[in-house]
């Protein structure tokens, strides 16, 4: 067990009131494609590309404005697993977007962090 590697000790791990948490703890479905000891992905329930997969901390991160030299493995395994899904998603030769909103302003909906791994089309530039 190495989940408690990346994360602060003094911090919660799980916020009750975070739909994100829930779901990682089972509470509420999704459909899961890939998870290990430090993180989870699920498809996006409204998804905005053919594939859109969200990639998140098991425990509770707010945003990526929180992230420390303490979280380097977890930042490390995310954008791994990012990668690893884009291969067998089969999205990885054509290319992809992995994007994080941060606040309202951001765009952030549901303040437990998580990665937006978007593939199957083309993406314009800037977002919108
Ligand atoms: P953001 O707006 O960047 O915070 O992203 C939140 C994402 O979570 C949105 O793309 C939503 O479609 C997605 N979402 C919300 N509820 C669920 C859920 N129950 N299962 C899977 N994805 C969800
Ligand atoms: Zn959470």
């Amino acid at each position: 067990m190495t989940t408690g590697a990346a994360r602060d000790s003094a911090a919660p791990r799980r916020d009750p009131d975070c739909l994100f948490c829930r779901i990682v703890a089972g509470e509420i479905p999704s459909t899961k494609v890939a998870e290990d000891d430090l993180v989870i992905a699920i498809r996006d329930i409204a998804p905005r590309a053919p594939t859109h997969v969200l990639i998140m901390p098991r425990d509770h991160v707010a945003s990526a404005a929180d992230l420390t030299d303490e979280h380097a493995a977890l930042v490390g395994r995310i954008f791994a697993t990012a990668a690893e899904i884009a291969r067998s998603e089969g999205i990885a030769d054509g290319g992809y977007r992995i994007v994080t909103n941060i606040g309202a302003w951001g765009g952030q909906t549901v303040d437990h962090l998580h990665f937006h791994l978007m593939g199957g089309r083309a993406f314009t530039w800037p977002p919108g």
